[in-house]
């Protein structure tokens, strides 16, 4: 977790990349448009759709349409607008490569829902790179990726990379691959979102983890639980985010925890709990919905590949007082619930406001998106986070 300052961008793509075109921009964080705590539930109406999400031939008529591989994204415009149709369980990877520094540009993603574009998300910060995902889970989509730049654009290249992505709580083959967290097509279904404080190039996990991530979000999601936060999974080439001793190789991820007022999103460090030299005093648990937040673990456990949990010693006793109920309900497997209640759960110092999950197994070589082999050498200790 490294918070920082940030920005939305609550108005529908066009609009917003028009504006930025014409009156300039100075923003440079790092993450895209993200619910705000209150409305972290609103991309999306929440019910599965059962017709193809695809848009019809005309429709935008300005779209290029971008096909597999690299593509040029043409100079002699502020705005570029290109469309794809991908197709279900599918994962389409966006990456925006460009020399120099273009002012404010911005990689925006937008799907087709019914007949109009739902803007999902953009991106806006960082040297040399803008990366997007999308992972239609349950039919065809047509998605517009949107290229804007105060400056005009020159010599950029959008690269499109689809992989098949099945939403299964176990991986079974190719789970070492470093693939983009996919910005939600419907937050309330998928359960999950990047949020104000989430650095959207950080977010390239394993195949498993991003497997196990999405099914503790539809978990969630099942259980009329709000979506949860993600933050820092690795970077886009599978190193370490900047303040973080391990989340290499997609291995290692942050999530925020559930309070009592129903919502998933970053809280400071005094708000769960009384804390001092970084972990909870007894007794002084607070704010803490510590069932939803057993739900959404549960969710991860569920494939078998998480190999440790850092949270605060006094949230784990929480949890852990939840796990009978869920068990005997039927909400979680009786291994998700022998798996809170062991030292897979364990205390680790700063983690009383976040969790923090590893997937990490002995041979930890990793097929990246540009087929770039990654040493998995170690990740020995926690990181203390940057303020
Ligand atoms: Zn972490």
């Amino acid at each position: 977790m490294n918070p920082q300052p940030h920005r939305t961008h609550p108005l529908p793509v066009l609009l917003a990349l028009l504006a930025l075109a014409s009156a300039g921009c100075a923003t440079d964080e790092g993450e895209y448009f993200a619910p705000s705590a209150e409305a972290a539930d609103e991309v999306g109406s929440g019910v599965v759709p059962t017709e193809p999400r695809i848009a019809p031939d005309g429709f935008r008529p300005d779209a290029l349409p971008l096909e597999e591989g690299r593509n040029n994204v043409p100079s002699d415009s502020s705005v570029v607008l290109f469309r794809v149709d991908v197709p279900a369980h599918s994962h389409a990877s966006f990456q925006l490569k460009y020399s120099g520094s273009p002012s404010g540009l911005v990689l925006g993603l937008e799907r087709f829902d019914k007949d109009e574009p739902l803007f999902l998300g953009d991106t806006d910060s960082g040297p040399g790179i803008r990366v997007l995902a999308a992972l239609p889970s349950a039919v065809d989509t047509t998605y517009w990726v949107t290229v804007a730049s105060d400056d005009g654009i020159s010599g950029a290249t959008l690269t499109l990379s689809t992989k098949d992505f099945e939403d299964e709580a176990r991986c079974t083959s190719d789970c070492r691959r470093l693939l983009q967290l996919p910005t939600p097509d419907d937050t309330r279904l998928e359960g999950y979102y990047s949020g104000e404080t989430s650095v959207i190039r950080q977010q390239f996990g394993r195949r498993d983890l991003l497997m196990a991530l999405r099914n503790a979000g539809r978990l969630v999601s099942s259980e009329g639980l709000a979506p949860f936060q993600v933050e820092d999974i690795s970077n886009w080439n599978g190193t370490a985010p900047p303040g973080h001793a391990s989340h290499r190789n997609g291995e290692d991820v942050d999530i925020e925890l559930y309070a009592d007022d129903g919502i998933n999103v970053w809280r400071d460090h005094q708000f769960f709990c009384k804390s001092s030299s970084q972990r909870c005093r007894a007794g002084t648990v607070r704010n803490f919905d510590a069932r939803a937040t057993a739900i959404m673990l549960g969710g991860f456990f569920e494939s078998r590949r998480v190999t440790i949990v850092f949270l605060d010693q006094q949230l784990i006793n929480a949890v852990r007082a939840e796990v009978s109920d869920l068990v005997a309900s039927g909400v979680l497997s009786e291994f998700a619930g022998d798996k809170l209640k062991s030292g897979t759960l364990t205390h680790f110092a700063n983690h009383e406001n976040h969790a923090h999950l590893r997937f990490r197994d002995s041979s930890s070589a990793l097929v990246g998106e540009d087929e770039l082999l990654l040493d998995g050498e170690a990740m020995e200790s926690e990181g203390v986070y940057a303020p």
